[in-house]
């Protein structure tokens, strides 16, 4: 039989877009475009301030040359497939198809105090934890930096137009929760950083402190990200207090286990006088028992961080499970009496596969690919 070799398809990168760009970026494409550079502040304005690529909406520039110019500077990258919402209106989950076919998911939230959006940084997930719907899939690409802006844009655009909870509100918060793993795009998620929190109309002005980076601890990356001087809220996906367990959970625990990794973060957290977050899923009769809640207090008594505890999101196919409400509840108690902060996340989302780790970008086959 002769050996086939497969030939991977060369995709083109996605369109070079304003969020890319830095400031000496935005020079140069002005000079590249022969646009004086007012015109880009122009644009950016609209794009960083007001949330809209749509030319109509740009009376200050020339009829004639705003769509060639929106073209060059914000092009299209995410286009909407569908949105859907759940929890009476306050979460939307939309999914977009980007210039290669790819599906991604971010998720908006809208809370009492708050507005959030959760965003992905990759198409699919390497890092293959078996209890989270990207990893079952592998890994499609990296984002680039706009198209991970983008969908802060978008989230924006949807608050500002009272598409989630009836009236008008500001994004507040944006956590780095969905599909991927951040700091296996490391670039493209520091550069995507700058532009949330850049001042408009160099990017969205949002405060460093309300978003947050959250990873499987990639201790190389964390020690990087301490040095960038990003002062992010950094969350860690522990899941398991021994590294026994956690080899399972998270397979690269492998290659960085937990004393590494707590070590790395608190690094981070001395440096960014941030505390820092530890995810951890409870998952029936696996990571959920009274002695791992009594271990993970002990491992993490003296640091500055703050447990989340996650009920598990049960993914297709999978025999795990939410934990008992009981077993919940004893796993909390033995945390606070530890001496460490915790609390239970909500389960937003849930009804539209839009909760924890549900991303799959999941859509019915007999739909085009691409239009
Ligand atoms: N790669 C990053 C971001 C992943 S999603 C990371 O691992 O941190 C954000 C959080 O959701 C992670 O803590 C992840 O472990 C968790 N998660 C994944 N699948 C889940 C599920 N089915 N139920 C509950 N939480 C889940």
């Amino acid at each position: 039989m002769s050996e086939l070799t497969f030939i991977a398809p060369k995709v083109p990168k996605p369109p070079k877009h304003l969020a890319d760009l830095d400031a000496d970026g935005r020079r140069q494409l002005a000079l590249d475009l022969s646009l004086p550079a007012f015109r880009i502040e122009q644009i950016a304005h609209h794009y960083f301030d007001r949330f809209t690529s749509n030319p109509e909406d740009m009376t200050d520039l020339p009829a004639g040359q705003r769509q060639a110019w929106v073209d060059a500077v914000v092009p299209q990258l995410l286009e909407p497939v569908r949105t859907i919402t759940c929890d009476n209106e306050t979460t939307a989950k939309q999914l977009w198809r980007l210039h290669d076919g790819v599906l991604v998911e971010s998720v908006v939230m809208r809370y009492p105090d708050r507005a959030t959006v959760c965003i992905s940084s990759q198409a699919g997930c390497g890092m293959n934890c078996p209890f989270c719907a990207t990893g079952q899939a592998g890994l499609t690409r990296n984002l680039s930096t706009a198209e991970i802006v983008d969908q802060v844009v978008a989230a924006a655009a949807l608050l500002n137009s009272g598409g989630v909870g009836g009236d008008p509100v500001r994004l507040s918060n944006v956590v780095f929760m969905g599909m991927g793993e951040p700091l296996a795009n490391y670039k493209a998620v520091m550069a995507a950083l700058r532009r949330l929190t850049d001042p408009a109309p160099h990017g969205l002005g949002l405060s460093r402190r309300s978003i947050t980076v959250s990873t499987v601890g990639l201790v190389p990356r964390i020690q990087d990200l301490t040095k960038e001087g990003l002062p992010v809220t950094l969350a860690v996906s522990l899941h398991a207090p021994d590294d026994e367990l956690r080899d399972t959970l998270v397979p690269v625990n492998t290659r960085w286990n937990i004393s590494e990794v707590l070590d790395a973060a608190d690094a981070y957290a001395r440096e960014s006088g941030r505390r820092y977050s530890i995810e951890y899923a409870l998952i029936r009769d696996i990571n959920d028992q009274g002695w791992r809640a009594d271990l993970l207090a002990q491992r993490l008594r003296g640091r500055l961080v703050h447990v989340n505890l996650i009920p598990l999101n049960p993914t297709p196919g999978s025999v795990w499970t939410a934990s008992r409400k009981a077993d919940e509840k004893e796993f909390v108690r033995r945390l606070e009496m530890g001496g460490i902060a915790v609390t239970v996340r909500d389960t937003r989302g849930q009804e539209i596969d839009g909760a924890c780790g549900q991303l799959a970008a999941a859509y019915p086959q007999d739909q085009p690919s691409s239009s």
